[in-house]
């Protein structure tokens, strides 16, 4: 059954890669930004995708010079269409790296704080859904890749990393690198109501997965990790 379901991703990722990006920008332009999902009617969880950074906070930069507030949003709109072909319609808390600030948010500082509080309070108003926060890692040295997913401490975040986690190494023997508890740094992820895992897709310090995550077809493959893995988590 899952398996069948996992060829049907696959083979949905593969047609929204043979879709020009003109039909893609369609699909996404319907999207309302805060629709709640229940468009099959059967009263699942809605999907909250979070693309980190964005606006000033761009994040960290890719050895070739890209931002991860871009990646972030690339795999996050590739999600977003992919969910589209099964009828679900998540909860973006972005979809441009334009960011709206509130006009006494001076600093970079207090547009990050503005931006995070508004995230805040748009997940936890969508009630009952999943949050999945869509991040690159990168450290100091360029030998460290694959993926690594952190959960955030409410009931059933365990579960939708565990199963995003098997997810990802399907995609790559690189992402077998376990789950782990969200650090208390993460305002965010600790401020939440709702299950939510945050995904460091993976190392922007290391060239050769740089590569991959700034190429569209591994993009894709972790929006189909992304969509399976809370379909599987609501199913
Ligand atoms: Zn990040």
């Amino acid at each position: 059954m899952k398996k069948n379901f996992w060829a049907g991703l696959m083979a949905a990722s593969l047609l929204v890669s043979a879709i020009a990006a003109g039909a893609m920008a369609l699909i996404m332009s319907n999207t309302p930004k805060s629709a709640m999902i229940d468009m099959d009617g059967r009263g699942r969880a809605a999907l909250i995708l979070d693309p980190g950074h964005g606006g000033a906070d761009g994040g960290a930069v890719s050895v070739t010079g890209t931002y991860e507030s871009k990646l972030n949003l690339d795999i996050a709109l590739k999600a977003q269409a992919l969910a589209g072909f099964y009828g679900i319609v998540p909860v973006m808390t972005r979809t441009s790296e334009e960011i709206d600030y509130p006009g006494d948010a001076g600093t970079i500082h207090a547009k990050k704080v503005a931006d995070t509080k508004a995230r805040e309070a748009l997940i936890n108003d969508a009630g009952d859904a999943v949050l999945i926060s869509i991040h690159q890692n990168k450290y100091t040295t360029s030998g460290p890749k694959g993926s690594q997913v952190f959960f955030a401490p409410t009931e059933g975040s365990t579960q939708v990393a565990e199963t995003i986690q098997a997810l990802l190494a399907q995609i790559s023997e690189d992402n077998d690198r376990g789950i782990v508890k969200i650090g208390k740094n993460v305002y965010l992820m600790n401020h939440i109501t709702c299950p939510g895992v945050l995904i460091e897709c993976g190392f922007l310090s290391n060239p050769a997965e740089a590569r991959s995550l700034e190429s569209a077809e591994y993009q894709l493959k972790l929006a189909a990790v992304i969509v399976g893995g809370y379909i599987q988590s609501v199913s």
